[in-house]
C-alpha cells in the first residue's frame, strides 16, 4: 500500500448503513429497543432516493372500499409471478396496516377522504376478492408520499437521538469467519477513515438503478451495500429481475407516477389507440408494470409509437378535472412542465419504459437476517448482518414488484429489523477484538483508486457500462443478445484497470467516490447480465423472447450470483418459500397470470 491511513474507531450496538425510509425506520426502532445506534449515510438523510417516491404506500386499510390483507397477499404473490417467498409476503401484507397507521401517528400528513380517513388510490395489479374487483389500497400524500415518509421518519430519528454520520461513505464490511463485525467508512468531508464496530450491521443502501442509461432513480443509487456483500464472498439473489416503469419521461427518464393512471390517466399509441385494451382486457392501463412496459415496447418496435421517430407513447391526463390534477398530482404536473415542456391540462406526456426498481438484492429471511447456502442449508444466517429496503431481497417482490409495495416493504421490514436486533443484541455488550488486517483489502482498493493514473475517466467507463446494460438487458431479452452483453460487459469491466482519477486531495473528493461507486455498479451489472443469461424462461419482469413461457418445473427457484474481484461470476439457486408462516392464510398456488 502506498499510503498509511489512520483510522478512528466507533463502538455501537448496531450500525445502520443508509438513511432512506428503510434505514431510518430500522434505526428508530433499534433506539426504541434501548440499543445504541449509528446511522451512516453518504448523503444527508433527507436526500435519500425515498424522497422521490410519488404514488404511495400499500396497506389493506379498506378506507375506500372493502379490503383485506389476504387480498393484498394474493395480489403480491401473483404480481411476483410466484417467485416471491410467501412467508415474507404474508408477514409484509399482514403488518402493513399497522406500519402505515404508525406513520400516521408519527405525524405523516396523508391526503384525506371527506370523512378524514387516509385517502387511498387505485394502483396497478391490485384487486379485491382474489382478483374480482379493483382495490383502492395505495395510501398517499398527493404525489409526494416518499417526501412525507422520509421527513417524518427523519424527525422521529432526531427525536430518538439516533447518532447520524452524514456524508460518510461506507467502503466495506468487516468480516471474520463468515460473520459481520461492522463496517469501514470514509468521511467525505475530510477523507478520514472510520471503523464502526457493531453486533448488528444493517444494510439499507437502496437499489442500483444507475447501471442503466435511462433510470428514474437518483445518481446515488449505485447499490453499494450489494457490492459490499459480493466482496464479502456472499451471493446476491434474483438480479435478473429489473423493473421497467411504463412512464419515464421520454428523454429525461424522470418518473410520472402510476398514480396518474390510478386517477384515470390512459396511454395511447401513434394511431391514437388505447392499446392496453388489447393486451390486458380487464386491468387495461392498470395491469402490472411488467405487462404495460412490454406492451408499450411492442407498440414502439412494431412501428406504432408516437412522434417523428415513432419512439414513445403518450400518457393522457388532459381529460381529468384540473382541480383533481392540482390536488392529487401537483408534483408530476410540475415535472411534466419542466422535463417535457407539457401542460398536463392540455397535452399528453411523452413516456417510455425506464429502469425503475431492482427486485433482486441481498437475500434475507422475513426477519431481515442475511442468508446464504451452507452445507445443504439454503437459509443459513450470516451472523451480524441484516439487509432492508431495496437493497434486500426478502423476497416479497419476486419477479416483479407491484406499485406502492416498496414503501410498504421499507417500513414493515425496517421495523422487523429493529425487532430482530432487539432479540439478538444485549445493549452495551463488549466487542471482541478485530482480527489484524480486517481492513486491508478495503484500504488497498481505496488506495488504488486514489492513485489511479490510467487513461479512462470514470464517466467514460460508466457510460459504456450503462449503454451495454440498456441495449442487452432491457425489457425484452434473448440468448444471443445476453451472451453478447456478457462479452461486452467483460470488456468494459476490464477497462477499469485503465481508470484515471484526477483529484488527488482528501477533501470532498467526489472523483474518488464516483470511481468507487462505479466499481460497485460494475459488479452488479455483471450479476444482472449473467443471471439473466442463466434463467431460460420468462417470468415477471424477465421476458426472454427465446423462452416465452414461465417454466415452473425447472425455474421456480431464486437465482444466486457470486461475483469475485476479477469480475468472474458463479451461479446457483435457492428454493422459493411456497409456504405461509401461519394458518391464517393458505399459500397461493401457481396459476397462469390473466389480466
Ligand atoms: C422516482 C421514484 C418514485 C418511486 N415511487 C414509489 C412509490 O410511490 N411507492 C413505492 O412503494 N415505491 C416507490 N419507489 C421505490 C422506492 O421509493 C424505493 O425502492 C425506496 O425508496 C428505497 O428506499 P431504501 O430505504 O431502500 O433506500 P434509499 O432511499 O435509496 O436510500 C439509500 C440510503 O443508503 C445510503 N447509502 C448508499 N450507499 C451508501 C454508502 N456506500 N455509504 C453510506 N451510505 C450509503 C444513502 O445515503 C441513502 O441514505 C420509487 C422510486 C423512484 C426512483
Amino acid at each position: 500500500m502506498a499510503e498509511t491511513y489512520p483510522i478512528t474507531d466507533h463502538h455501537f450496538d448496531c450500525v445502520v448503513v443508509g438513511a432512506g425510509g428503510s434505514g431510518l425506520r430500522a434505526a428508530v426502532g433499534m433506539v426504541e429497543a434501548g440499543l445504541r445506534v449509528a446511522c451512516v449515510s453518504k448523503v444527508y438523510p433527507t436526500r435519500s432516493h425515498t424522497v422521490a417516491a410519488q404514488g404511495g404506500i400499500n396497506a389493506a386499510l379498506g378506507n375506500m372500499n372493502e379490503d383485506d390483507w389476504r387480498y393484498h397477499m394474493y395480489d403480491t404473490v401473483k404480481g411476483s409471478d410466484w417467485l416471491g417467498d410467501q412467508d415474507a409476503i404474508e408477514y409484509m401484507t399482514k403488518n402493513a396496516p399497522a406500519a402505515v397507521l404508525e406513520l400516521e401517528h408519527y405525524g405523516a400528513p396523508f391526503s384525506r377522504t371527506p370523512e378524514g380517513k387516509i385517502y387511498q388510490r387505485a394502483f396497478g395489479g391490485q384487486s379485491t376478492n382474489y382478483g374480482k374487483g379493483q382495490a383502492y389500497r395505495t395510501c398517499c400524500a398527493a404525489d409526494r408520499t416518499g417526501h412525507v415518509l422520509l421527513h417524518t421518519l427523519f424527525q422521529q430519528a432526531l427525536r430518538h437521538k439516533v447518532q447520524f454520520f452524514n456524508e460518510f461513505y461506507a467502503l466495506d464490511l468487516l468480516m471474520e469467519d463468515g460473520a459481520c463485525l461492522g463496517v469501514l467508512a470514509l468521511r467525505i468531508e475530510d477523507g478520514s477513515l472510520h471503523r464502526f464496530r457493531a453486533h448488528v450491521t444493517c444494510l439499507a443502501t437502496g437499489g442500483y438503478g444507475r447501471v442503466y442509461f435511462s433510470a428514474t432513480s437518483a445518481h446515488t443509487c449505485t447499490g453499494d451495500g450489494n457490492a459490499m456483500v459480493l466482496r464479502a464472498g456472499l451471493p446476491l439473489q434474483d438480479m435478473e429481475f429489473v423493473q421497467f416503469h411504463p412512464s419515464g419521461i421520454y428523454g429525461a427518464g424522470c418518473l410520472i407516477t402510476e398514480g396518474a393512471r390510478g386517477e384515470g390517466g390512459y396511454l395511447t399509441n401513434g394511431d391514437g389507440e388505447r392499446f392496453m385494451e388489447r393486451y390486458a382486457p380487464t386491468a387495461k392501463d392498470l395491469a402490472s408494470r411488467d405487462v404495460v412496459s412490454r406492451a408499450m415496447t411492442i407498440e414502439i418496435n412494431e412501428g406504432r409509437g408516437c412522434g417523428p421517430q415513432k419512439d414513445y407513447i403518450e400518457l393522457h391526463l388532459e381529460h381529468l378535472d384540473p382541480k383533481l390534477l392540482h390536488e392529487r398530482l401537483p408534483g408530476i404536473s410540475e415535472t411534466a412542465r419542466i422535463f417535457a415542456g407539457v401542460d398536463v391540462t392540455k397535452q399528453p406526456i411523452p413516456v417510455v419504459p425506464t429502469c425503475h426498481y431492482n427486485m433482486g438484492g441481498i437475500p434475507t429471511n422475513y426477519r431481515t437476517e442475511v442468508v446464504r447456502p451452507v452445507d445443504g442449508d439454503p437459509d443459513a444466517v450470516v451472523h451480524g448482518l441484516m439487509a432492508v429496503g431495496e437493497a434486500a431481497c426478502a423476497s416479497v417482490h419476486g419477479a416483479n414488484r407491484l406499485g406502492a409495495n416498496s414503501l410498504t416493504d421499507l417500513v414493515v421490514f425496517g421495523r422487523a429489523a429493529a425487532h430482530r436486533a432487539a432479540e439478538l443484541v444485549q445493549p452495551g455488550a463488549p466487542h471482541k477484538p478485530l482480527p489484524s488486517g480486517a481492513c486491508e483489502r478495503a484500504l488497498d482498493r481505496l488506495d488504488k483508486v486514489r492513485h489511479a493514473s490510467g487513461d479512462l475517466r470514470t464517466g467514460e467507463i460508466r457510460l459504456a457500462m450503462q449503454r451495454t446494460m440498456q441495449r442487452h438487458a432491457s425489457v425484452f431479452r434473448d440468448g444471443p443478445l445476453l451472451d453478447e452483453g456478457c462479452r461486452r460487459l467483460d470488456e468494459v469491466a476490464a477497462s477499469l484497470d485503465h481508470l484515471r482519477v484526477e483529484d488527488r486531495s482528501r477533501i470532498w473528493n467526489s472523483d474518488v467516490i464516483e470511481a468507487l461507486e462505479l466499481q460497485n455498479l460494475m459488479l452488479q451489472a455483471i450479476a444482472t447480465m449473467r443471471s439473466a443469461a442463466f434463467r431460460t424462461e420468462s417470468r415477471g419482469a424477465h421476458a426472454r423472447e427465446d423462452f416465452p413461457e414461465r417454466d415452473d418445473a425447472n425455474w421456480m427457484k431464486h437465482t444466486l450470483c457470486w461475483v469475485d474481484d476479477r469480475h468472474r461470476a458463479q451461479l446457483g439457486d435457492r428454493p422459493v418459500h411456497s409456504y405461509t408462516l401461519t394458518n391464517e392464510v393458505q399459500p397461493v398456488p401457481p396459476q397462469k397470470r390473466v389480466y
